[in-house]
């Protein structure tokens, strides 16, 4: 991001904009959120890095950037690019060489095989050249996409309006491609030679296909100048033709070719991906070139030609659609003729064999045709659709003129503001204060050391896990397809090489442990088989992929890959009764006392994979006398080395796990980097030299597990004015092959539905034992799932009573006792219940009333977008774990500080820092002021603090701290007598003198401590509530976020900075599950989206365009430390807001369908899928929604 950054700005101050303000540079805020989209961010939710990015623009307004007080303007930073491609080509010496250009491909295709020269062909004149004249733009193949967007973006200068358009078209439409970094390298002809030869889903080829391009390519000395339309149907080049040149011609002479008098002609392209912005390949993409004529006597518009393409839908390339072209062709365009036109539209974009979502794709070639089209129809005998919106095509201008009216609140294209309230608390100085992030400079820099950034010991080899591709089979051998081994991989690691002693064990927790590799039988596809050692990273890699696995199924039971198999066949876990969640009340008498009912209602939740920014990672030394040093990127040192040490059949003092920092976890890192570290130290072990892995983010998705999913059953009893009176649940959650965390799961989510008093509550829960890799606690893992089941009850109630969800929610909120009921010790005195309260200000805060009024006034004048918003609450019950600190106090008087919590990027450390400097400075010696900066906290080190634990679950912050301040207490204690003594004889003591003082007095200046939590105290529940506003658009499915707002109970915030970008980070992480993030297995349970092309997280163009967050300052409780609350993970559960938005708003979209006749009445009890992709909410919306809408109008013509 720093990079894309420094990219726009170096651009911006090439322009000939007026200089600015020093300390801004001449970039724009829109051009700074533009730099950085597609980049992608797991904890921040991006709101941070965009306001500072905005900070530096000339136009920015203050007002917007937040809580921006983080950084300092006016500096600059030169770095050089990397270079040295081969420029030579010697093409008869039988060298294998590739022709590259930007050599952005290799990311789509990841290519295995070795190439011995690259021809760079940047260098060559003839394809860099950008010429233009009347008849068009000729841009070289090896032209940059961002240069040629320059290009596009002069030429759209001249003065002809339509030349305007039709280069701007294209400009913005090549803006969404990639992201700035890709198209600042990859090239125009890479682009279209992948969509040749490659069937790559170019948008390039599509939008200058409609554009009537020419293509100069040479082979030899044979030139040739061919259509685009002839270029695409080609068979691949072959090696050794280039790509020169594409031509394309500009507006006027394409007008030439049709001089039709008073003709007119349009451009538009169109593009639907899950993400608008960020680097996502579109499901389909189209242009349409149309030239039209208007009859002044019939008020008609003729079709006199169109050039219409569509792209990237499942097809080997961009393709005309002739039989539409034709048919249009010489038409007046009538509603009768676009129903003509899509019926033969559907029968043309017919996406390949294996294509996802088919049927979606289609449906948006039909959406995007119509847009386009419908702009052109006489409407002028329209006006039927009285019935539900009151307006027709052509009143549709009106009426958005009449709701832009309306709407007050005018919402650009990417994150436009953002407001963070919070309170500051002076009492514990310097705690409850905003301070920067411990080590976010380094981290901005690239100078924190990160495990992979250890440099290499010497003899140092890199592994690659072989892992299962079947769920259960007999393994019969390992090897490599070649004669020899691949390059540089030295040996395999198996089972076979644990050392006497030592057991097959790669995860241990006290649930159980989990095998490292598979022995004779695999259990699950994704199951590490082998461990290949080479002399590189890229080498241990390569030589995983062409390892061949010889498996043999003969007389083995099927695996059993889903819930209902494991219930059929018994396949299930044990959970301890102690960890069991209790039932509360009377099902049979809560039912009894039901209006209604809702009967074996169903509700089905996927997987989420954590998408850390640092892959799994360990560097593994071998030491004098059997000893092994490991350094973990992991959640618990502690527990990695008990694994290691049972592997290697060691004593666990042989065995130091060491963790500076975690590049984020999310629950990733707790249990699934055990066996990553430990193959590690088994191959040092083996091989007595240092072992070291970067794992691939391929194999780190296939073998992480991710969050648990489930299948949900529930019956629901309610009053007629919807206060629930019993519900019962029958949930299968998949725990995949081992136990991992998962008996803690039924508790969690449990603990996350009991939000609402559901009168009696009644659950069976079952562990499924499947033949899939073992589900891993995932942040929220379990109250996600529970906190969404109990809002899509909620919605269900209400959509069954047709009353709004909001007031089924508020009738079903916990009393101070239901509360009590339910939750038990966690509920705490009545006073720490705020959920009420902050139900009722954030309704204030985001004019939640009015702007549900708006909602339908929005609605009401919209046909193709639906507007919806929604307002939920959460509680998080969270616990607090006994967790060990240390504080020493060295000759300078610096402190150094070790804690059981590890940094993950939670600001852990910087929490512990403000809570030491805060108990240290009791001791009141002069000048302390920059206590913060005497403070060092070092790496977790699991030979000199033990039992540092887990870092999970909310709470290590806090604990952490406590810890701290108890060893503080124990040093003031130690120090004070020596200070009163000082004090007798000096008047000024300050911090440095007292601890030389107490060095020559042999004071014990080290102390450690092992904070156990009251028993009584130790549970707490946090609460905080969300309201979002979402758009559908009922031609794509994409859902826009509006505007988000949260207000959340932090207690006395330790820090409110880092405790926004915890509640801002999770909030968009979840709308990552709720709305985008598909982790999906093939038939054998293989994860098959296993890269960024596939698997989408958040990036800056899907958070809220507004995101408002707000700390309720909830007052002193002595029961917390320092009275603070927990952030980490409890506003994940708060994004289901944008899912119940996008509910509500697909079902403002079925009322339409249902008032044309389309739906039958039950069309508002549906389910929305999670996530809530495009295609799903498409097909909600119906995906024939322009079909029907036409086939109205005609009917009614
Ligand atoms: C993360 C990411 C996201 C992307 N998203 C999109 C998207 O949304 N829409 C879209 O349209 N594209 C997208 N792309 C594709 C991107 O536009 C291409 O990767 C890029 O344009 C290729 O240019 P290059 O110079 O890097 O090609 P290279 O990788 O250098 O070459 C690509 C191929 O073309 C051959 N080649 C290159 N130039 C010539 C030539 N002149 N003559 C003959 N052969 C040649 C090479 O040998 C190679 O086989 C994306 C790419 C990435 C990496």
């Amino acid at each position: 991001m720093c990079m894309s950054l420094f990219g726009a700005l170096v651009n911006a101050e090439k322009t000939d904009r007026p200089e600015p303000s020093p300390g801004y540079s001449k970039l724009t805020v829109l051009e700074a959120e533009k730099a950085i989209a597609g980049n992608l961010c797991r904890c921040t939710g991006y709101r941070p890095i965009a306001d500072a990015c905005k900070s530096f623009a000339s136009d920015v307004d203050m007002e917007d950037l937040g809580f921006n007080s983080f950084w300092k303007k006016g500096e600059r930073h030169e770095f050089s690019g990397a270079s040295g491609l081969i420029k030579s080509y010697d093409a008869n010496n039988g060298v294998r060489m590739k022709l590259v250009v930007g050599n952005t491909g290799m990311g789509y295709y990841k290519e295995v095989e070795h190439y011995d020269r690259y021809i760079d062909l940047r260098y060559i004149p003839e394809l860099s050249m950008i010429r233009g004249d009347h008849t068009g733009i000729e841009i070289g193949a090896s032209v940059t996409i961002s240069k040629a967007i320059e290009a596009l973006r002069e030429e759209s200068k001249g003065d002809l309006s339509l030349q305007v358009s039709w280069c701007s078209k294209k400009l913005h439409h090549m803006e969404k491609i990639a992201a700035k970094f890709i198209r600042n390298i990859g090239s125009i002809g890479g682009n279209l030679v992948m969509a040749q030869g490659k069937h790559f889903p170019s948008d390039i080829a599509t939008i200058l296909l409609a554009a009537g391009s020419f293509v100069h390519i040479i082979n030899g000395v044979i030139h040739e100048k061919l259509t685009l339309e002839e270029f695409l149907e080609r068979p691949p080049l072959d090696s050794k033709s280039v790509l020169i040149s594409v031509r394309i011609p500009n507006c006027g002479s394409i007008k030439d070719v049709y001089p039709e008098g008073d003709s007119k002609l349009f451009f538009e392209t169109y593009r639907a991906a899950p993400r608008p912005l960020g680097n996502a390949l579109p499901y389909l993409n189209a242009a349409f070139l149309a030239e039209v004529s208007c009859s002044k006597s019939s008020n008609g518009i003729m079709m006199n030609s169109c050039q219409l393409a569509f792209g990237a839908f499942g097809t080997k390339h961009a393709i005309r659609a002739r039989k539409v072209e034709e048919f249009l062709t010489g038409n007046w365009l009538t509603n009768a003729v676009l129903c003509e036109a899509i019926k033969l539209v559907k029968a043309t974009v017919v996406p390949d064999d294996g294509t996802s979502d088919p049927a979606y794709r289609s449906s948006l070639a039909v959406g995007f045709l119509f847009d386009f089209l419908g702009q052109l129809v006489d409407s002028s005998s329209n006006g039927w659709l009285k019935g539900y919106s009151g307006i027709s095509l052509l009143e549709d201008v009106t009426s958005k003129e009449k709701y832009d009216n309306l709407d007050h609140v005018k919402y650009p294209t990417l994150l436009s503001s953002s407001k963070q309230v919070i309170e500051l608390n002076k009492e514990y100085h310097p705690i409850g204060e905003p301070i920067t992030k411990s080590g976010s400079a380094l981290q901005a820099s690239g100078e924190a050391v990160y495990v992979d950034d250890i440099p290499s010991p010497g003899n140092c080899l890199y592994g690659s896990f072989i892992y299962s591709t079947k769920p259960f089979a007999r393994i019969k051998g390992i090897g490599f397809n070649s004669k020899s081994l691949p390059d540089g991989v030295t040996a395999l690691v198996s089972f076979k090489d644990i050392p006497k002693g030592g057991q097959n064990i790669g995860l241990l927790l006290s649930f159980g442990p989990e095998r490292l590799f598979a022995e004779e039988l695999t259990q699950y596809a994704g199951e590490p088989i082998a461990f290949v050692l080479a002399d590189s990273q890229k080498h241990a890699d390569v030589g995983a992929k062409l390892a061949v696995v010889d498996y043999d199924l003969e007389n083995l039971e099927s695996p059993i890959l889903t819930v209902e198999e494991a219930v059929e066949r018994s396949s299930l876990f044990e959970i301890p009764p102690v960890i069991c969640p209790k039932q509360v009340g009377d099902f049979s008498k809560g039912i009894a006392e039901a209006d209604h009912k809702i009967l074996s209602a169903k509700i089905k939740l996927g997987s989420q994979y954590y998408f850390y920014m640092e892959n799994q990672t360990a560097l593994a030394v071998p030491d004098e006398d059997n000893c092994m040093v490991v350094y973990s990127s992991i959640q618990c040192p502690e527990y990695a080395q008990v694994a290691i040490a049972k592997c290697l059949g060691v004593p666990e003092h042989n065995v130091r796990v060491l963790t500076r920092r975690v590049g984020g976890g999310f629950g990733g890192k707790v249990t699934k980097s055990m066996p990553v570290a430990t193959a590690c130290a088994l191959a040092a072990h083996k091989y007595q030299c240092p072992v070291r892995i970067y794992m691939n983010r391929k194999t780190d998705m296939i073998m992480a597990g991710g969050r648990h999913p489930m299948k949900i059953t529930y019956s629901v009893g309610f009053k007629s004015n919807g206060k629930i009176t019993a519900l019962y649940l029958d949930i299968l959650i998949d725990a995949g092959i081992s136990l991992d965390i998962s008996p803690m799961m039924p508790k969690a989510v449990v603990g996350a539905l009991k939000k609402y008093n559901w009168g009696a509550l009644s659950f069976d829960i079952k562990l499924c034992k499947t033949n899939l890799s073992s589900k891993s606690a995932m942040r929220g893992p379990g109250d996600l799932q529970g906190s969404y089941i109990a809002e899509a009850i909620i919605e269900q109630v209400a959509s069954f009573l047709s009353v709004d969800a909001d007031s089924v929610r508020a009738i079903n909120f916990h009393t101070y006792d239901s509360l009590k009921l339910f939750y038990d010790v966690s509920a705490g005195d009545p006073l720490e219940y705020t959920l009420t309260s902050i139900w009722d200000k954030l309704a204030t805060s985001a004019c939640f009333n009015q702007r549900t009024q708006m909602i339908k006034e929005f609605n009401r004048y919209n046909i193709w977008k639906k507007r919806g918003i929604s307002r939920i609450p959460c509680v998080y019950d969270v616990s607090m774990r006994p967790t060990p600190g240390k504080v020493s106090i060295l000759h300078d008087g610096s402190i150094v500080v070790e804690v059981g919590g590890i940094e993950l990027g939670q600001g852990l450390w910087t929490k512990v820092k403000q809570m030491a400097a805060f108990a240290l400075s009791s001791i009141k010696c002069d000048g302390d002021a920059d206590f913060l900066d005497k403070i060092r906290v070092i790496q977790a080190d699991t030979l000199s603090l033990i039992q540092g634990g887990i870092t999970a679950g909310s709470t290590t912050s806090e604990s952490s701290c406590e810890a701290v301040r108890l060893c503080c207490e124990v040093l003031v204690e130690r120090l004070m007598p020596l200070k009163e003594r000082l004090q007798m004889q000096t008047d000024s003591i300050r911090w440095e003198m007292l601890i030389q003082k107490a060095y020559l007095e042999a004071v014990n200046l080290s102390v450690n401590s092992f904070f156990i939590p009251d028993f009584a105290s130790k549970q707490y529940l946090n609460y905080g509530a969300a309201v979002s506003e979402v758009e559908v658009d009922l031609l794509t499915g994409q859902t826009t976020i509006l505007r988000s707002d949260i207000l959340y109970d932090c207690g006395q915030s330790l820090n409110p900075a880092v405790d926004l970008g915890q509640i801002e980070g999770a909030f968009v992480q979840g709308i990552g599950f709720f709305m985008l993030e598909e982790y999906t297995t093939n038939s054998d349970g293989l994860v098959d989206t296993e890269g960024t092309w596939t698997y989408k997280i958040p990036t800056i163009d899907t958070i809220p365009k507004q995101l408002n967050v707000a700390l309720l300052h909830s007052g002193r409780n002595p029961k917390r430390v320092l009275s603070s609350k927990a952030s980490g993970e409890p506003p994940l559960l708060l994004a289901a807001s944008v899912h119940c938005a996008t509910k509500a708003a697909i079902s403002e979209a079925r009322k339409q369908l249902h008032s044309w006749g389309c739906l039958d009445g039950s069309h508002l009890t549906f389910q929305v899928g999670v996530p809530a992709t495009m295609p799903i909410v498409k097909e909600l919306c119906g995906l024939d929604v322009v079909e029907r809408y036409l086939q109205c109008k005609v009917g009614r013509n």
